[in-house]
């Protein structure tokens, strides 16, 4: 069993034992992804990932995930005033994340891996872990933390089968084919492809403005069109990240101190 909080607590313990246990803990959002799609795409990718990544480790772990996130962004998200995104705040997120893995390293836990489905937590999750391992020294405990999202993980090979017409970049893939695909494969009853808006890919100035503006943004809710999405390519894309994500912690952590 990958999922630590399924567990009992006793179970839980023996588990942990001397802190050989690998914690993957998933950090996503509840935004909108396009009238095609569910707004938690952000917390399933991550935590399947995780799942998928924890039974190709010798005692690994999927802790609950974080499933709120930092707020929406224009350019990655689509923005924060779409009813349904709901968001919570920096300080609230590093605070979360910072918490979380003390109260993880406190059972015992010395070895974690978050692992991100949102673009727009990334610089506060670090901070959440910087602030986590400045905590722990004070009670005498040194922990290791790998830090990740997801589609790094996405080979350049992959990119080129999933995206035969040219790749726009990351940026603009919020509801388009990478999450798509992945929601495709992992739970198509969250996906309707009949409701998807083609559209081509947003195109934004060099800069932002505040307060946000909707107009910038295509009115779909999502920045590409999901219409070449298919289970098929969730599946590859799975298996490249799940793949690439174990080797990574693998190669990390027995890696000598
Ligand atoms: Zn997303
Ligand atoms: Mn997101």
């Amino acid at each position: 069993m990958a999922k630590l909080a399924d567990l009992d607590w006793l179970t839980y313990e023996s588990r942990v034992g001397e802190g050989d246990a690998v914690i993957l803990l998933p950090i996503g959002a509840i935004e909108q992804h396009g009238p095609h799609m569910s707004m938690n795409p952000d917390v399933l990718i991550p935590e399947a990932i995780s799942v998928g990544v924890a039974r190709l480790l010798a005692n690994a772990l999927v802790a609950h995930p974080i499933a709120y996130g930092y707020k929406s962004q224009v350019k990655s998200g689509g923005g924060n005033f779409f009813p349904g995104t709901t968001c919570i705040n920096g300080k609230t997120l590093i605070d979360t994340i910072k918490d979380v893995v003390v109260a993880y390293a406190r059972h015992g836990n010395r070895k974690f891996v978050l692992v991100n489905g949102h673009y727009e937590n990334s610089m506060f999750i670090v901070e959440g872990i910087d602030l986590a391992l400045e905590h722990l020294r004070h009670e005498g405990i040194e922990a290791q933390v790998v830090v990740l999202s997801y589609w790094d993980f996405v080979t350049q090979d992959t990119i080129e089968t999933v995206f035969p017409d040219g790749f726009t970049g990351w940026d603009v893939e919020h509801g388009g084919v990478l999450e798509t695909s992945l929601m495709l494969h992992l739970h198509p009853e969250l996906v309707n492809m009949d409701k998807v808006m083609d559209h081509a890919p947003a195109t934004f100035p060099p800069y932002d403005v505040f307060p946000s503006d909707p107009s910038w943004v295509p009115a779909s809710g999502t920045l590409s069109s999901a219409r070449n999405a298919t289970a098929e390519f969730g599946e590859l894309l799975m298996a490249v990240c799940v793949e690439g994500i174990a080797a990574a912690v693998r190669e990390h952590f027995s890696a000598p101190r």
